[in-house]
């Protein structure tokens, strides 16, 4: 936004001309340095919270103790904070300290990374003192200072860590990752709030699975308050994330959830835990409940499918016993030229099927069953007559369409059955 460069850099240029030094820092010299789009533009000074306060029209005091006050330019605003050092951090989150001081390189080590430890003058001059345009060359997240002093002081610089290194797709420095191994149980003093806020930055990167498997890597995972049930399997959903970017963050969660095997009703309680929004919560439920119903839907229309195959299955197989395998052949012949003629009674899917079946079909004619007539008289103790052929043309069916074996055993207790189904209606 060339206005907002515009309108910060007389924020500079104003106190500037009263005698202070001022420069663009942290977050946004670091993405213009990597040609990344720049959201706020925090300025840093050497003048003291009150001289910032009385030297534009227009401030509010938003966090004057800390030495920030966001200087209102044209409708646009700016947080612009007095050179300071921090200590005392005693929660590993908030300092209890804060001083003010005079240089501007005192300033930039509080700071968490090198990358984010950089401020520019309105020259076009580089405040780099550790070497925050080189990692950033290297492609490599690294602590300003000792890694597990900074992440002692303040646990979320670990998260903040790997989101950088996840939405950059940058690694890791050693020493920086060693200090999050060390450190990483202090991930629990750190409200879920701050750590989601974070995540949501994966989440809408260009590769979450990426910062996901860091955090299971870390260990960080398990030491949150309320562990997302991630375990790094069906790493392919994530991977669905990366490669076809659903827009709406609401989508990549879900996706998250389905890949952590959470139902609609898990991830309500899930996600208020996690201090979601109601509106974000409820867009993501609603996406599963829709999903699983579709799901359940679908899998009923399924079972429902395969039945009437079955269903046809059987009928084409009487089909074929009552007028012979022959005859068979030659009618789907016979529809074969119907069909050129648009006139044919199935279609060319149903044909291939049909053929399929009698092809598959090994018991097609009384020859073929492992049992004779006169063999289930003498098992049933019965005289003959014309249940018999009733009886052996049922069994033929049965074997035909493998609901029975077609062995001697099997064949009579299936004739017992019948018979005393029979019998009993
Ligand atoms: P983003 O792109 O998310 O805005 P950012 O680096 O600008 O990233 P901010 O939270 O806006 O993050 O912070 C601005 C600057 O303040 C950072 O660049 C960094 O210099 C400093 N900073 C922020 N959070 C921390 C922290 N937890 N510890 C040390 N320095 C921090
Ligand atoms: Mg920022």
């Amino acid at each position: 936004d060339p206005n907002m460069a515009e309108r910060s850099a007389d924020v500079i240029r104003t106190l500037l001309q009263h005698g202070y030094e001022a420069y663009w820092v942290g977050g946004c010299v670091r993405d213009e340095y990597m040609g990344r789009r720049v959201s706020d533009m925090d300025i840093t000074t050497s003048a003291l919270p009150e001289v910032t306060c009385s030297v534009f029209p227009k401030v509010v005091p938003t966090g004057i103790k800390h030495g920030t006050v966001t200087v209102l330019m044209e409708g646009q605003a700016f947080e612009v904070t007095t050179y300071r050092v921090e200590s005392g951090y005693e929660d590993h989150r908030h300092p209890t300290e804060v001083a003010f001081v005079r240089d501007v390189k005192e300033d930039l080590t509080r700071r968490d990374f090198t990358m984010n430890a950089m401020a520019r003058g309105i020259d076009g001059s580089w405040v780099d003192p550790f070497g925050g345009r080189e990692d950033i060359d290297k492609q490599v997240i690294r602590c300003v200072g000792d890694a597990r002093l900074r992440f002692r002081e303040d646990a979320l610089r670990m998260v903040r860590c790997i989101r950088f290194a996840s939405v950059f797709g940058f690694s890791i420095a050693l020493h920086t990752w060693k200090g999050i191994l060390s450190e990483r149980d202090t991930l629990s003093w750190i409200a879920m709030e701050r750590i989601r806020s974070e995540f949501e930055k994966i989440m809408t990167g260009p590769s979450p699975l990426r910062g996901l498997e860091m955090f299971l890597r870390s260990g960080l995972y398990s030491r949150m308050k309320a562990p997302f049930p991630y375990t790094g399997h069906d790493v392919p959903i994530m991977e669905a994330i990366h490669r076809t970017a659903p827009e709406h963050s609401s989508i990549r969660w879900s996706l998250l959830l389905l890949a952590c095997g959470i139902s609609a009703q898990e991830a309500e309680r899930l996600l208020r835990s996690w201090t979601f929004s109601n509106k974000q919560r409820e867009a993501i439920v609603k996406l599963l409940a829709l999903h699983e119903s579709y799901a359940q839907v679908n899998e009923e229309k399924e079972k429902e499918k395969e039945k009437e195959k079955q269903s046809g299955r059987l009928t084409w197989i009487k089909l074929v016993l009552a007028h012979g395998a022959e005859a068979a052949h030659s009618w789907l012949q016979m529809q074969t030229a119907m069909e050129w003629t648009g006139a044919a009674t199935v279609s060319p899917a149903v044909m291939e099927q049909l053929e399929g079946w009698l092809q598959e079909l090994q018991i097609r004619n009384l020859k073929d069953l492992n049992i004779t007539g006169s063999e289930l008289l003498l098992a049933l103790d019965k005289r003959g007559g014309a249940w018999l052929g009733e009886l052996l043309g049922e069994l033929l069916e049965k074997a035909a369409a493998g609901l029975i074996n077609n062995d001697k055993e099997s064949l009579i207790n299936e004739a017992k059955r019948v018979v005393i189904n029979n019998e009993g209606s």
